[in-house]
């Protein structure tokens, strides 16, 4: 199977090789930002979770001046950011960005699937072997080993034996671990109020990291609950506030503002990932490790990658047209604005280099499209599985011939078919007819047919890119525009359209010209271009390609 994440189609690889030559001409170039290192001192990445590149554009007029539009006017914007592969998930995201490869090479095929050599669930970043550091609870049995690829931080670390400093922090242990790598000093993440880590990193916390876990800021947060940053009318590009198909914070009855967050009780520390509070507490936490790990001040680059969970949160109970999402938006680019002025006072402007991307997008509520008379609606896994059983086991005699359907995948019961020596091909091409007759799936294709199914060049190269022999199922599926698994409350992401796939891609700071670019690039030429940047060997799963017009 061949993997090319850039040259989807004949078209894409013409007109990318034009852009490309004539990138100079197309892209306002200015002095690269002022910085006197040959290297950055320190990188941020910044992972957006669930961030549509629209929201640059749908929320700007109430943004400020020194947040995403900062970025946009000192740095440079990838306009056409491309996720290459479905599904389209937060551990594939994450792993892609820093990996600058697709879950085919990666090994990261979902949040979770299923394993066909144990026949277990396995979630992506699950190790039995490590333990929890920082809390009682099983949260922190989790490393990076279910990844096959060294990441851009590993990459930096290789490059000088291991002097540079690399950290991951998110609420979210995925958004954090993945990108921090194999080798990372440290990787935080979120339980119960905590920062917590794992002992694949040490064995207890450093004492900053306790003593940012005794001021309690969650709950300090909580307390002061969540109403609109600006008066609730301003919120004229969103739906109304009370809408029958949000779904509401576990501990709240209503979906409206204000969210009386300081009345939650039990469900306190886990609801507090649903407000715009856990992404200024994530900045809060990264400038306490830039503060006490001294990241940035040594002699060579250090390495800070930060993911922004709680926009994920908001965005499935919302939806992409909800004054919550809206809300979050504004306070985020607050955030964003008061990070990067702590960074050029603590480490100079044009010192460090940042970017920021999301690791999908989303798909707005299909109650919501339905009521504008625009076509979607939710489809139930569990529905078709039991259908297609139904069909297998009268047609070939196979009991339970689906085993599970995850990622938008069929995953058959290969011992069973085996034992009763049936013909795989055979069952195989009665799933994908069966699955095509169904009225919201678009196509449906077994694993090594997708070369030759009528799907247009780019659908099939996301399907190749995102199959992974191991650890995804033998057929896949994609439902029309607008369709997606779920209930009819809130909403989700993971397929290939471009409300899912077309991410945000900003660079900033250190040497990065100003400009932007609208010739398609893609999530998978991240890690190439910040590997180039840095001098150091891309990860050994690349497949991405250098933004040229980024480079100094
Ligand atoms: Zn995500
Ligand atoms: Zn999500």
């Amino acid at each position: 199977m061949l993997i090319t994440a850039v040259s989807l189609t004949a078209q894409t690889t013409a007109s990318h090789k034009a852009a490309t030559s004539k990138a100079p001409a197309a892209v306002t170039k200015m002095k690269g930002a002022p910085g006197n290192g040959k290297k950055p001192k320190l990188v941020v990445g910044i992972v957006i979770d669930q961030m549509r590149w629209d929201y640059l554009y749908r929320f700007a007029d109430l943004y400020g001046t020194g947040g995403f539009k900062r970025m946009q006017a000192e740095g440079f914007s990838c306009e056409n950011t491309l996720i290459p592969y479905m599904p389209t998930y937060t551990a594939p995201g994450h792993a892609c960005v820093y990996t600058g490869s697709v879950p085919a090479l990666h090994g990261i095929a979902g949040n979770n699937w299923f394993d066909k050599l144990t026949g277990k669930n396995v979630y992506c970043t699950d190790d039995s072997t490590v333990s929890t550091v920082g809390s009682n609870s099983s949260a922190g049995k989790m490393s990076p080993r279910n990844m096959w690829s060294t990441t851009i931080t590993d990459e930096l670390r290789l490059s000088n034996n291991f002097k540079s400093k690399v950290i991951g922090i998110a609420l979210k242990d995925r958004g954090s671990i993945l990108p921090a790598g194999h080798t990372a000093n440290a990787a935080y993440w979120y339980d119960a109020g905590k920062w917590i880590t794992s002992t694949y990193y040490m064995k207890e916390l450093p004492a900053w990291v306790q003593r940012e876990n005794a001021k309690d800021l969650p709950g300090k947060y909580m307390q002061k609950d969540w109403n609109t940053l600006l008066p609730i009318e301003k919120y004229d590009g969103s739906s109304a506030d009370d809408t029958p198909f949000e779904q509401s914070i576990s501990g709240e009855e209503t979906v409206t503002f204000p969210h009386k967050t300081s009345l939650f009780s039990t469900n306190k520390y886990d609801g507090f990932k649903y407000t715009p509070y856990a992404a200024t507490y994530t900045f809060d936490f990264a400038k306490a490790a830039i503060d006490n790990e001294q990241l940035g001040a040594g002699t060579v680059t250090d390495f800070l990658a930060l993911s922004i969970s709680s926009t994920d949160y908001i965005g499935h109970n919302f939806g992409p047209n909800s004054i919550e999402v809206e809300d979050a938006y504004l306070r985020l680019d607050l955030d964003i604005a008061d990070f990067l002025k702590y960074l050029d006072k603590k480490l100079g402007k044009g010192n460090y280099l940042t970017f920021l991307t999301a690791d999908h997008g989303v798909g707005h509520i299909p109650a919501f499209l339905a009521e504008h008379n625009l076509p979607g609606g939710t489809v139930s896994s569990s529905a078709i599985q039991k259908d297609l059983n139904d069909v297998i086991e009268k047609e070939t005699g196979i009991k339970k011939g689906v085993l599970t359907i995850q990622n938008y995948q069929v995953f058959l019961n290969m011992p069973e078919i085996e034992n009763q020596k049936k013909d795989l091909k055979e069952v195989m091409a009665l799933v994908v007819r069966k699955l095509k007759l169904r009225p919201e799936i678009v196509s449906a294709v077994y694993t090594d047919g997708i070369t030759s199914t009528s799907l247009p060049a780019p659908q099939k190269q996301m399907f190749d890119n995102g199959y992974n022999p191991k650890r995804s199922g033998e057929i896949l599926f994609t439902f029309k525009p607008g369709y997606f698994e779920g209930g009819n409350k809130g909403t989700t992401h993971g397929l290939w359209n471009p409300y899912d796939a077309h991410i945000p891609l900003l660079f900033f700071g250190w040497q990065v010209p100003h400009g932007k670019t609208h010739r398609e690039t893609y999530m998978t030429d991240i890690a190439a271009t910040i590997a180039a940047m840095l001098q150091v060997q891309m990860p050994n799963s690349n497949v991405g390609k250098v933004i040229l017009e980024v480079m100094p």
